[in-house]
């Protein structure tokens, strides 16, 4: 697995990690996602183990890129996005 990290021009520092999930990685997310037992509280912590972090957190999709923004006294936010959400956060 290949993490790429790339500066993006200016725009607040923010970094760009693609997660370049495994086909067995989504495949295993989706059937948590779709399976019925479990609370939503389990589901996301399951998630959560398989990708090392948490799902799109807009529409809670499979993610394909992390964004790092800068938080002040080098704290850095991490929030990661499917390809969709992507283009309309960044
Ligand atoms: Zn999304």
């Amino acid at each position: 697995m290949v993490k790429q990290m790339i500066r993006v021009r200016n725009k607040a520092k923010v970094t760009i990690k693609e997660l370049n999930l495994t086909p067995e990685q989504i495949n295993a997310v989706e059937k948590i996602m779709s399976g019925i037992p479990s609370s939503r509280e389990m589901k996301r912590r399951e998630v959560k183990r398989i990708l090392n972090g948490s799902l799109c957190c807009i529409c809670f999709g499979i993610p394909s890129v992390e964004l790092g923004t800068p938080a002040g006294r080098g704290g850095i936010v991490v929030e990661r996005y499917c390809e969709k959400c992507c283009t309309m956060v960044y």
